[in-house]
């Protein structure tokens, strides 16, 4: 089958998107590839085309083991012939699998990168004919990038251990300038084919609000907008919780999503958001990866995330459907201490692989992509321009679809009112909070001030 008829007789779609031909017609003649686009965008379908087309068979290398079985069960569906091997199977399991893969049964297996240089992995590869190998959520293997996992590296080791180098396909949602040189770099690229689809998302509306109570604010939201399905992020499960629990109480139709619960209760709330009967989500950063749902009006960032990638990926989550939406972020200080507390976490957790000055450096990256998502906080700039910048695009530097570019900032010289304001922390020996400082600027006459 040519790759028309794969697109028409196995997706059902008539024409490729922006891209895809690119990136299957250059996998299909033996070249290496790199793909950025953005979620949504259709990245499967650019190695699973080729995957379906070359003699051999292709291994798919993801992270989340949740969104490989979401791409096997679907592409069972359509009649092709894949698998995945992860944790989640038993030893059974996999070894019928391995068995199935041994006897050619399979185009297209998906494994998780832990199991790469496990023995029996490499035991059965070398009996393969393996065309192609795509890693999907490539910046993964950057210590560049938001989701550095050590266990990437070992891509790297087992291209090197094949005896036939085949086609290295990367793909990824977001990638900095820097990530995707590291990509090209530790994945070894030969020469590849890059393209990179647009950042810009232009029926997204972007607002960031500071509010005093974020609960009125959602709230007043709500007032308007409760009968849209729409996705509210919270940064804790405890937010979520208190945030989910507040509008049920007031009779929204909301359901929730946490790494907390049960497998059996996300997996019943995802499915209820989806098919709209309850049109509202409430839930931390897990919830997400591998939803396709077209008809989210609103995303609204409870709490700032840790970075501008991750808001991004987030917010882009609304109106898939070419359709007007809402991306809001709430900001408060508090957020930030919250994401501090979190990379440092993080760092004590994860990565034993990993000494401590890479720990150090790699936590020095966390901290500098907070304060870039704290910028945007703080921008009078065009939002959309502000983010489009940080993946090294270049706007319009007015959209006239965001908040900023539809507010009038006023420029006013505060640099004689700050300078008091400072010279009064230093000179009281930063001994006294906002409160006190504040009246003891407007000289006010209580006991403390005295
Ligand atoms: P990504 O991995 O880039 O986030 P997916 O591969 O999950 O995106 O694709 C997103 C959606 O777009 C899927 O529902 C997919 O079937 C659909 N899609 C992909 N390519 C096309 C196409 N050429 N025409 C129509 N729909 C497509
Ligand atoms: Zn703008």
């Amino acid at each position: 089958m040519n790759k028309h008829t794969i697109l028409k007789n196995i997706y059902g779609y008539d024409s490729f998107r922006t891209g895809q031909e690119e990136l299957i017609d250059s996998a299909l003649s033996g070249r290496d590839v790199l793909g950025i686009m953005p979620t949504g965008a259709g990245k499967s379908i650019c190695f699973q085309v080729p995957a379906l087309s070359f003699s051999g068979i292709t291994i798919v290398i993801s992270p989340l083991i949740s969104l490989m079985k979401d791409q096997v069960m679907a592409l069972v569906d359509v009649g092709v012939r894949a698998a995945y091997i992860n944790s989640s199977l038993t030893e059974g399991q996999t070894r019928k699998v391995m068995e199935n893969a041994r006897l050619g049964v399979y185009k297209i297996i998906y494994v998780a990168p832990e199991r790469l240089l496990t023995d029996s992995f490499l035991s059965l590869v070398g009996a393969l004919e393996i065309s192609m190998i795509a890693i999907d959520e490539a910046h993964c293997i950057s210590q560049w990038g938001q989701d550095f996992r050590p266990s990437y590296l070992k891509v790297t080791d087992f291209i090197d251990m094949l005896p036939v180098r085949p086609v290295i396909a990367a793909y990824t949602a977001t990638a900095t300038k820097v990530v995707k040189e590291d990509i090209v770099c530790m994945l070894g690229l030969q020469n590849p084919t890059v393209v990179v689809t647009g950042y810009d998302r232009k029926n997204l509306y972007f607002s960031l609000k500071k509010p005093q109570s974020k609960m009125n604010a959602l709230l007043d939201y709500l007032k308007e907008n409760g009968d849209k399905s729409g996705i509210i992020y919270c940064n804790t499960r405890k937010a979520v919780e208190e945030v989910q629990g507040e509008l049920f109480r007031r009779g929204y139709p909301v359901t929730r999503y946490h790494a907390g619960l049960s497998d059996a209760e996300r997996k019943e709330n995802q499915e209820a958001f989806i098919n709209d009967s309850t049109p509202v989500m409430v839930a931390t950063n897990a919830f997400g990866m591998g939803i396709d749902k077209s008809n989210v009006r609103y995303v609204i960032h409870y709490n700032m995330p840790k970075d501008i990638e991750s808001y991004y990926q987030e917010a882009g989550r609304a109106g898939r459907d070419g359709e007007t939406a809402e991306c809001i972020l709430y900001y408060s200080g508090q957020d930030v201490r919250i994401n501090e507390f979190l990379i440092d976490k993080q760092m004590e957790r994860e990565n034993e692989e990993l000494d401590n000055e890479e720990k150090e450096l790699i936590s020095e990256r966390d901290r500098e992509r907070l304060r870039k998502m704290t910028y945007y906080c703080f921008t009078n700039e065009c939002l959309r321009d502000y983010i489009l910048r940080y993946f090294g695009e270049y706007g319009s530097s007015s959209c006239g679809n965001c908040e900023n570019c539809l507010t009038e900032y006023e420029d006013v010289d505060i640099t004689s009112d700050a300078a008091s304001i400072i010279g009064l922390v230093h000179t009281s020996g930063h001994r006294y909070g906002m409160n006190s400082i504040l009246d003891a600027v407007h000289g006010t006459d209580n006991a403390k001030v005295r």
